[in-house]
């Protein structure tokens, strides 16, 4: 019988679990330790409407303080769990109290991939993932400035697009030799650079930073790159990649790759101990491999699922994944995980800004990227789970539904 659940990381994917665990009846205590000073919030305004100063930041806590009154959740914000004790089930916090589990959840998310060249800690320099990142990025998004941003992935460039709104002038230093190539295809990319360009940022790639320069006085100057070259900057965002917080976890003795492993239940090597969101490294029955996902779909899913678990409801967690951005008035929506395929079938002219590439791998249907295409990616969860093999002819022919294509 759990009389005990805490949970590290006050996040998405603990709200989820809270809101999962008190609607499924957990009476016992619940207790949630976050090293940020706020309730929980969302994050993915924070490179866009809320950057923009158009969400006030009210609007981005994912419940009112009155929720965690009312389910009799403890929120203690502002503290950082320092240690877990696995064998006296205990996690220590930076205060130097402790607290006692029957069962804990990681919900530690990530942190911004440090660039390991000289400079960054320059001032004006800045990462993106908290809501005190944000601020401090918008009291320098005047405009006229110049902003580089070291990195053209979607949180790089929703920042691109947020802070030319903003009349910046925006500068994208891109490493490989397209943007967003983690995530999507060449013809999304081309789309997303086309975009940008259309809307005056300049964009480089296949380039390498060397160092963050500084002015005599010690202010910042600019982006020195391998190549030689330099990029004048009043202001530079630094945003190349996510690392999972597994410190805590890999310091207890849990097993970590590229992030807290665990299984389809979200449990960790510990039995007591269950990982959910950004941090946790999760077996995939659909695709056959391991992922670990940044989205809030993620989150929102394995919080979910590990709280139905912690209350013995075994429910693997196995839904096609999507994840979206906003950049512009294009709406990215990607359904299910691209990578492996082997064919890319368009569907759509990316000029008419309502385009949606699938992705199939020997015949089946593992992903799509639906640009404005809200019944494409609607449809396309259901056929990635379905394992469809679409017709590529009818697939191309956006005047077919994607239902009728498969
Ligand atoms: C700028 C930005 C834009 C984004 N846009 C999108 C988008 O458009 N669409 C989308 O799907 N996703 C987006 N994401 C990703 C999405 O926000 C994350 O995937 C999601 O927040 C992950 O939730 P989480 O609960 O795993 O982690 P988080 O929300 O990161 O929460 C983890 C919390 O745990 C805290 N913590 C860590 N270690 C400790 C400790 N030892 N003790 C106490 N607290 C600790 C952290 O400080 C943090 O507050 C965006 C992210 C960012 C940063």
């Amino acid at each position: 019988m759990l009389e005990n659940i805490v949970i590290v990381g006050a996040g998405q994917a603990a709200v989820q679990a809270i809101d999962t665990l008190r609607r499924n009846r957990f009476a016992g205590n619940l207790i949630v330790v976050g090293d940020e000073p706020w309730l929980p919030y969302q994050r993915p305004p924070l490179s866009k409407k809320y950057l923009a100063g158009t969400l006030g930041r009210e609007r981005l806590l994912l419940r009112p303080q009155q929720f965690y009154e009312q389910h009799s959740v403890e929120v203690r914000s502002g503290r950082r769990v320092e240690e877990i004790s696995r064998r006296e089930q205990r996690v220590r916090l930076d205060d130097g109290s402790s607290l006692a589990y029957d069962a804990l959840l990681l919900a530690t998310g990530g942190r911004p991939r440090p660039l390991d060249v000289p400079g960054t800690n320059l001032e004006g320099v800045h990462r993106l993932r908290t809501l005190a990142d944000a601020d401090r990025i918008r009291s320098g998004l005047s405009t006229g400035a110049r902003l580089v941003i070291v990195g053209g992935g979607y949180v790089g460039l929703e920042v691109a697009a947020t802070a030319r709104e903003l009349g910046l002038t925006v500068t994208v230093l891109e490493m490989a030799d397209r943007v967003m190539g983690r995530v999507t295809c060449p013809q999304v990319s081309a789309l997303y650079e086309a975009e940008h360009a259309r809307h005056g940022v300049s964009i480089h790639r296949n380039v390498r930073i060397r160092a963050l320069s500084a002015q005599s006085d010690g202010r910042l100057r600019g982006v020195v790159t391998e190549d030689g070259g330099e990029y004048p900057a009043d202001i530079v965002l630094i945003g190349v990649g996510v690392v999972p917080a597994v410190e805590l976890a890999a310091e207890a003795g849990l097993t970590c790759d590229n992030g807290v492993v665990v299984d389809e239940y979200c449990r960790t090597s510990d039995q007591a101990i269950y990982a959910a969101g950004d941090c946790a490294n999760h077996p995939s029955r659909h695709y056959g491999r391991r992922l670990r996902l940044e989205s809030v779909d993620n989150a929102f899913e394995q919080g979910t699922s590990a709280a139905l678990n912690l209350l013995g409801m075994s429910t693997a967690h196995d839904k096609v994944p999507w994840f979206w951005s906003d950049q512009y008035d294009l709406k990215l929506v990607i359904v299910g995980i691209g990578q492996g395929y082997d064919t890319v079938v368009p569907r759509g002219d990316p000029a008419s800004r309502a385009f949606s590439a699938c992705y199939l791998r020997d015949g089946e249907l593992i992903a799509l990227d639906s640009i404005n295409t809200p019944k494409d990616q609607m449809a396309a969860r259901k056929l990635i789970a379905a394992r469809v093999r679409p017709d590529p002819q009818r697939l191309a022919d956006p005047g077919i539904a994607l239902k009728d294509a498969c």
